[in-house]
């Protein structure tokens, strides 16, 4: 349909709908058919179009410079990433607390920074949820809170903790080198520890 409309244009700013209305004269008319269901010229038509998908070179012109033409394509690229992201029923509603607005410079290179973001990890309410283990930590106050619990609350990581804080928030401890140091050393006590932090899974699970 686009391309009927575009083929009425008086002055079309692309070369190959300049090229097909050369070609058309009071003989032809033109129709929208349905593709895909054995139409003999839209067959053809996209047989063509496949081709041409391997040819080497594009001699398609565009109307705009290929430089705005990139920029237009990443603003609208980047449009509909954040409205996807702004959707309530999206996944990853624990990330978008944390960033609540899409980037292409964001980059989370550690595995344990990559953690507190997904608030996937070695966290009672993940392993639960996942149903890989079925144990809290042994103060036993955990049962659905995520990574918060052990960086923020846990007494039995206290010890680990000077600068983060309840009230610090995750966003500030990315930002902070400082922060994401103690951060780390807070998840690898953690992971070096679980036995003495997490309670015994039971042995009887139904
Ligand atoms: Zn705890």
């Amino acid at each position: 349909m686009s391309s009927l409309k575009a083929l009425q244009k008086f002055k079309p700013n692309n070369n190959l709908v300049e090229e097909i209305q050369g070609l058309i004269d009071g003989t032809i008319s033109l129709h929208w058919v349905k593709a895909h269901i054995g139409v003999a010229g839209n067959e053809v038509a996209d047989k063509a179009a496949k081709e041409a998908t391997i040819r080497p070179t594009v001699d398609l012109h565009l109307g705009i410079p290929e430089r705005s033409f990139k920029t237009r394509i990443r603003s609208l690229l980047l449009k509909e990433w954040h409205e996807r992201w702004n959707r309530d029923d999206a996944k990853g509603r624990y990330t978008f607390s944390i960033f609540p607005k899409v980037s292409t410079k964001r980059c989370i290179d550690s595995h344990l920074l990559s953690q507190v973001t997904t608030n996937h990890g070695l966290y009672p309410h993940y392993l639960k949820r996942f149903n890989l283990r079925e144990s809290n930590c042994r103060f036993g106050e955990d049962a659905n809170e995520g990574i918060q619990h052990y960086i923020y609350w846990c007494p039995l990581l206290d010890s680990c903790s000077s600068i983060i804080r309840p009230g610090v928030s995750i966003g500030q401890i990315l930002q902070d080198k400082n922060k994401i140091k103690e951060f780390k050393s807070i998840l690898n006590f953690l992971y070096n520890h679980q036995q003495d932090i997490f309670e015994q899974e039971s042995v009887d699970r139904p």
